[in-house]
């Protein structure tokens, strides 16, 4: 799309980088269109920059090509992202070594409990289920075949700029977490964390469903001594049944017809408002409105909201 704003001159702040961090499990859908709309708005009207990193960290759950589509989707929507797309899939080193540090800091513990095991013992938390720590206090015997869990026993407050405050004791919400699966992938937990410090990450806008998994990540950036950026969810877009738009609750499929009522819905899901005039606006001049316009605040404080009928199965 081209449009970028030039960072004002002598500014000693390191200037904005924002990211839209998908995973390719299928097509962009609304719910995903806006996480990008709302990321890339809030980098470009502080003219920072806004990456694009691919969470491809599971393949199992990927469909092949999806993330080629969200890519050219996002371009057909008018968004350009700065510098190339990182892929987790290519930084297994990274978090290799983020893991070793923690190990050698002693931070982590292997685990060897199965989901079904947890499940029968575990009580529920803010995030899922909370575990009891069952392996350690019980090490396994070896370390193949284990999972590896962060000892998360702290309390952590974070400041989101839409939500407010939120404070997390740890140990009694959320429990110790995977950092890499039994299966040797690693966690997103894990590679978020890693991430963001690499890509420079000022602040971080996402779905307001990863807003209880923040204090987490703030734990594992102050264990490998990682800045720690800001945050800003926003509300999420709801299948008809309450749950998170995804491919699994019947999202359909952006086209690649005419983009732009695809993001004036975005827009006014982000509570923008965007004028009736705007629908006959070329691509370039809608963003220019959206850019101009853009005001957090009158997101909607609701964790989530419905998704317009026709975005749906
Ligand atoms: N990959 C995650 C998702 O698609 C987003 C992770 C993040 O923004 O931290 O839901």
């Amino acid at each position: 799309m081209g449009v970028s704003k030039i960072p004002p001159c002598g500014s000693d702040l390191p200037s904005y980088r924002g990211r839209f961090a998908p995973s390719p499990t299928g097509p962009l859908h609304f719910g995903s269109l806006v996480a990008a709309v709302a990321s890339c708005l809030q980098a470009r009207s502080q003219g920072g920059s806004w990456l694009v990193r691919m969470e491809d960290l599971d393949p199992p759950r990927e469909a092949p090509g999806a993330a080629d589509v969200i890519l050219a989707s996002l371009e057909h929507h008018g968004m350009a992202w700065d510098g190339p797309v990182l892929y987790q899939s290519t930084r297994n080193d990274a978090y290799r070594t983020a893991l070793e540090q923690l190990t050698n800091d002693g931070y982590c513990y292997p685990c060897r409990c199965s989901r079904s095991e947890i499940a029968r013992i575990a009580r529920p938390g803010i995030a899922g289920l909370v575990y009891p720590g069952t392996c350690l206090a019980e090490p396994p015997g070896s370390d193949r075949d284990c999972a590896i869990r962060l000892r998360a026993d702290a309390v952590i407050a974070v400041q989101d700029a839409h939500y407010g405050r939120l404070e997390i004791d740890l140990a009694h919400d959320f429990g110790d977490f995977v950092l890499r699966r039994a299966d040797g992938l690693f966690a997103y937990q894990l590679a978020v964390v890693v991430d963001d410090a690499a890509q420079g990450i000022t602040e971080v806008v996402r779905g307001a469903d990863l807003l209880e998994l923040t204090p987490a990540q703030v734990l594992l950036q102050h264990r490998l001594g990682l800045p720690t950026p800001t945050y800003l969810h926003h509300p999420l877009a709801a299948a008809a049944d309450g749950a998170k738009l995804s491919k699994q609750t019947g999202a359909r499929a952006l086209g690649d017809g005419d983009p732009r009522p695809d993001l004036i819905d975005a827009l006014a899901f982000l509570g923008q408002d965007p004028p009736a005039d705007l629908r006959a606006a070329r691509l370039e001049d809608l963003w220019l409105w959206a850019i101009e316009a853009w005001a957090p605040t009158r997101m909607p404080q609701e964790r989530s909201a419905s998704t317009p009928a026709r975005y749906e199965m």
